[in-house]
């Protein structure tokens, strides 16, 4: 079995069969709002604060301001640790994300994980233009450099993706193409509930049973006490909204 890197979020933990793939990508798809960036940095938070390294790649220029909330006190400590890359566009973000695959194969520093968040932000810009193609060919083989990073590294991969409607069938469908979708070993969708309250539904996993785990948002960060019900939550939800 893959090792996995706990997040400390109980809940998604059971889920996760005791944390992150440490060997392949995690991909985690979701409305605006629905947790992405919270749980990528308190992940990072938790890594940093085990003495490693985070490389992450914030293509929404958001992750300090929003880090400090939750390293509290830690925040210097921690930002010695994590080390954020703000590209401006996709051909900036696929230099950000070779970087990261250097700094973790190059094993000088122990480096415990690498974010993108979001992947397909800047790949979102490029739809319906004349440089789709390209910008999916971008976003493919970033994408297939990450995994043979996860692969020969003790470091996991995360990527977040936005969603697109489908019209016809009512549902959210994350965005990247069916490469990332294939690339990615394990697929989390975050769901949002009322208020706070957020669904975690593995949608993906190699050698896990779909399933769901509910976790809360908190001023410094996510928790999920509560461990998830399997046998009731053995398919995962249609994903409709109103
Ligand atoms: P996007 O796709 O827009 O990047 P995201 O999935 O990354 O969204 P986050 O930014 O992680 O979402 O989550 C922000 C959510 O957290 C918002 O819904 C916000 O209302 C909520 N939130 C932030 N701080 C708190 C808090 N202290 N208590 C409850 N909810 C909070
Ligand atoms: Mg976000």
């Amino acid at each position: 079995m893959a090792d996995r890197l706990p997040t400390g979020i109980a809940s998604v933990d059971a889920l996760l069969g005791g944390g992150l793939e440490t060997d392949s990508v995690t991909e985690i798809y979701g409305e605006g709002g629905s947790g992405k960036t919270l749980f990528c940095l308190d992940v990072a938070a938790r890594v940093a604060r085990s003495g490693r390294w985070v490389f992450y790649v914030d293509t929404e220029g958001v992750s300090v301001d929003r880090l400090r909330a939750i390293a509290g006190e830690d925040l210097e400590r921690l930002l010695k640790r994590v080390l954020v890359s703000t590209p401006k566009s996709l051909e900036e973000q696929g230099r950000a994300v070779a970087t990261a695959d250097a700094l973790a194969r190059d094993r000088k520093r122990p480096v415990g994980l690498i974010v993108v968040d979001s992947a397909t932000f800047y790949y979102r810009l490029s739809l319906s233009g004349s440089d789709e193609d390209e910008a999916r060919q971008a976003l493919s083989l970033e994408v297939a450099d990450l995994v043979v990073t996860a692969l020969e590294t003790p470091v996991p991969v995360v990527l977040t993706n936005q969603v697109w409607r489908n019209p016809r069938e009512g549902t959210l469908e994350p965005l990247g193409g069916s490469f990332l979708n294939h690339a990615a070993k394990t697929i989390l969708w975050f769901d949002r509930l009322p208020g706070p309250r957020r669904r975690a539904v593995l949608v993906k996993h190699r050698s896990l049973p779909e399933g769901a785990a509910e976790f809360r948002i908190t001023s410094t960060g996510l928790e999920g006490p509560l461990p998830p019900d399997r046998s009731a939550t053995s398919a995962p939800p249609a994903r409709e909204r109103t």
